[in-house]
């Protein structure tokens, strides 16, 4: 069964070698074949070089795949798999972070077990720093609330799978891509393994806070329809308390009218009007996520298996 390892790079010039190093290495009394992806996403220092340097060296099946500019990791990623050949294909990150020696793992059991689609790693112990891990486990738990689709606590796109689950995640051709998403949303078998996250071998990060924080906006955008339906609940609440303000004001009125004043039947007013507007605002977001859905132009469904009556079988084995 041959392997695709597909790798996103940007400004990995550090990297390149030590991974396709790390690679030969973990694989080497393996009987697997195994080709990598090498995606350049725009890098401005010498990947591209390196990439080319290392091609031109060793006898490892390398394909390279350069960018006009940096796009990011998620169109480096789809781009790796609309080119990918092999069988499996992997996504793993050039920096060593996941070791090569989990992917072996990874092929080990999708060889061992034919009725599983895909092995995902996800990070047994959080290493990063306490105010990420939190941020992150958070993020998690509301994605989860709001969205249909399951997200698992710490498993990043670190995978490996058959051909299938890649072809329906490339079928998903929407324009903001968020994978773990995706990689979810289009189900089939998944085994997940625990693995242990290495320290970068060089270089730094490309993900600050902010960038993280936009991307977990974009998961939740993505994936889920649910702050839309906040205007529909403010407004049925704000035009729930308005009824209680109407009633205080009829009960006023009836018992005391020298205490009743016109200020709060305008209160009342305002409070209800807003929450009419907030209503309103609500069913403009129903139609709304449905056009959101619809432009997303995602697939009604997937087919994994189709088995034929037996007649028609037998008249196509006859053919
Ligand atoms: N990456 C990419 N394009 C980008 C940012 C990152 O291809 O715009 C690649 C990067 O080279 C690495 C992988 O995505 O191979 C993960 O990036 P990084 O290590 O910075 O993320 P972290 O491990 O800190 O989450
Ligand atoms: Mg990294």
């Amino acid at each position: 069964m041959k392997l695709s390892l597909i790798v996103p790079c940007y400004n990995e010039e550090k990297n390149i070698r030590p991974f396709h190093d790390a690679v030969v290495n973990a694989f080497r009394n393996e009987n697997y074949d195994y080709e990598i992806v090498f995606v350049n996403d725009g890098s401005r220092d010498n990947t591209l070089g390196e990439m080319k340097k290392l091609y031109s060296e060793v006898d490892t099946p390398i394909r390279i795949l350069s960018f006009s500019r940096n796009f990011g990791k998620e169109a480096a990623m789809r781009c790796g798999l609309e080119h990918a050949t092999g069988e499996l294909q992997c996504l793993i990150d050039a920096d060593l972070q996941q070791r090569p020696e989990v992917v072996v793992q990874m092929v080990r059991r999708l060889d061992e077990c034919p009725e599983l689609d895909c092995v995902a790693a996800y990070q047994a112990e959080r290493s990063e720093d306490k105010a990420l891990a939190f941020f992150k486990g958070r993020f998690y738990s509301m994605i989860n609330e709001m969205s249909d689709t399951e997200f698992r606590q710490g498993a990043s796109d670190f995978r490996t799978f058959r051909k299938p689950v890649a072809e329906a995640v490339l079928s998903l051709n929407e324009y903001h891509r968020f994978s773990k998403g995706l990689l979810s949303w289009v189900g089939f078998n998944t085994e997940f393994i625990p693995y242990e996250v290495q320290q970068r071998a060089a270089g730094e990060s490309k993900w600050s806070f902010g960038k993280l924080f936009q991307y977990a906006i974009d998961g939740i955008v993505a994936f889920s329809t649910a702050p839309l339906r906040i205007p529909t609940l403010l407004g049925a609440a704000l035009c729930a308390v308005s009824l209680v303000m109407l009633l205080v004001n009829i009960i006023v009125f009836a018992v005391r009218p020298d205490a009743f004043s016109y200020d709060s039947l305008f209160l009342f007013l305002i409070t209800l009007l807003s929450g009419l507007q907030f209503l309103c605002i609500g069913i403009l977001g129903k139609y709304l996520a449905q056009t959101f859905e619809q432009s997303k132009n995602r697939p009604h469904y997937l087919l994994k298996e189709q088995i034929e009556p037996k007649q028609k079988q037998k008249e196509k084995e006859e053919v």
